[in-house]
């Protein structure tokens, strides 16, 4: 029998389908809008215009935040393409902290002024993500095809520091601007942020409409090995989101750290970061009207959070439940040591055969 996990230690633990059925996640992604003031012209959201239809009323939003919140009082990152188009974007976050709910905003900033600053601090926001993809105008602008967005992002940007509020930043990385990654590193150094978090785009679900192709295996795993070398061996945290092959990659080189750093060393291997596929396990993500799905990659609804109680679709829809357990997992993945912990890109893994359960195609690692 299963030992029972010690209450109030949730991130610490190891993913198992049982303590994510019941635990809850970690953070729910929740896309409050599908409009943007931008419009960039490769919108992996595909974004509509400020005022277009299609997003939850007021009534809906705080209805969805109650089904939330009754659930789990959990992490709650407000989305869009840019959550800062809806006129009660700091009312529901006021009343989701109300909820017992954190709020992060992730934004592009290029909206912000000396009163949303202001709201900031007033509606307690956690933490405010703030995506870059490129360390200077020229290669931002260039990858997102806009004009002035990185100058704006970083007055933006500047005003939330000034506020005192805790900020991140975040980038999206295709072939295009992965050699951007040692510049956007020392730009988030030299800025404050509290950590650079870093999404390989992933050719699947919302991510297909994004502008690069994706790397070839060797070059990504390379990036991850530097990744980890910033990271690990010299101290700044980067969070590797959707690369579950780091988590295998940590794993093999995590001998070269440093005793007190490795938990592997310490026995307390439940005490390792997480980076595999967290999809139904510790995060999911609720679209612009309601649906809920395991991620924005993986558009195999569970139900409507309007009308379903988010907790039963958490722990009883049928693609959480098959997502949690690894003895679904087809191919390589399927007789995979790593399983448990990497259990691959599931995004991929439908975009390419049909069945999200298959072997994850962009892995090169061969189970013996
Ligand atoms: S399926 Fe998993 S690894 Fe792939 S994009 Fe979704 S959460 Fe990330
Ligand atoms: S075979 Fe699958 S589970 Fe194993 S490392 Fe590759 S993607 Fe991860």
């Amino acid at each position: 029998m299963k030992k029972k996990q010690p209450v109030g230690s949730r991130k610490k633990l190891p993913i198992t389908s049982e303590h994510s059925r019941v635990a809850g996640p970690r953070y729910v992604l929740w896309e409050v809008s599908r409009a943007c003031p931008i419009g960039c012209q490769d919108c992996r959201h595909s974004s509509l215009p400020p005022g277009a239809p299609g997003d939850l009323s007021t009534e809906q939003a705080v209805k969805l935040l109650d089904n939330v919140s009754a659930a789990y009082k959990t992490r709650i990152h407000f989305t869009g393409p840019e959550p800062l188009v809806r006129p009660d974007l700091f009312d529901l976050a006021e009343y989701a902290r109300q909820r017992g709910l954190d709020v992060v905003l992730c934004t592009n900033a290029v909206a912000y002024d000396a009163k949303v600053a202001r709201k900031l601090v007033e509606v307690r926001v956690k933490e405010v993500q703030i995506s870059l993809d490129g360390a200077s105008g020229r290669s931002h602008d260039s990858f997102r095809r806009t004009q002035n967005g990185f100058v704006q992002a970083i007055k933006g940007l500047d005003l939330v520091r000034l506020s005192g509020v805790r900020f991140s930043l975040s980038a999206t990385l295709t072939k295009q601007n992965v050699e951007e990654l040692p510049k956007m590193l020392n730009l988030s150094r030299k800025l404050g942020a509290q950590m650079l978090t870093l999404f390989f785009n992933v050719p699947a679900g919302r991510g297909r409409a994004i502008a690069g192709d994706p790397l070839d295996d060797a070059t990504y795993m390379q990036w991850l090995n530097w990744i980890f070398e910033q990271q690990f061996l010299y101290r700044y945290p980067i969070q590797v989101v959707c690369s579950p092959q780091f988590e295998r990659l940590y794993r093999e080189r995590a001998g070269e750290l440093p005793d007190e750093l490795n938990p592997l060393r310490q026995g307390q291997e439940n005490l390792l970061p997480r980076f595999g596929c967290l999809a139904a396990k510790e995060f999911c993500f609720i679209a612009a009207d309601g649906t809920v799905y395991p991620c924005p990659y993986l558009l195999e609804p569970a139900g409507n959070a309007l009308e379903t109680s988010f907790a039963e679709l958490w722990q009883k829809s049928v693609p959480f439940d098959t997502l949690r357990d690894t003895h679904h997992l087809g191919g390589k993945c399927g007789i995979c040591k790593f399983a448990d912990f990497c259990s691959g890109c599931r995004a991929v893994a439908r975009a390419t055969t049909g069945d999200y359960m298959a072997a994850d195609p962009a892995c090169e690692y061969q189970p013996v």
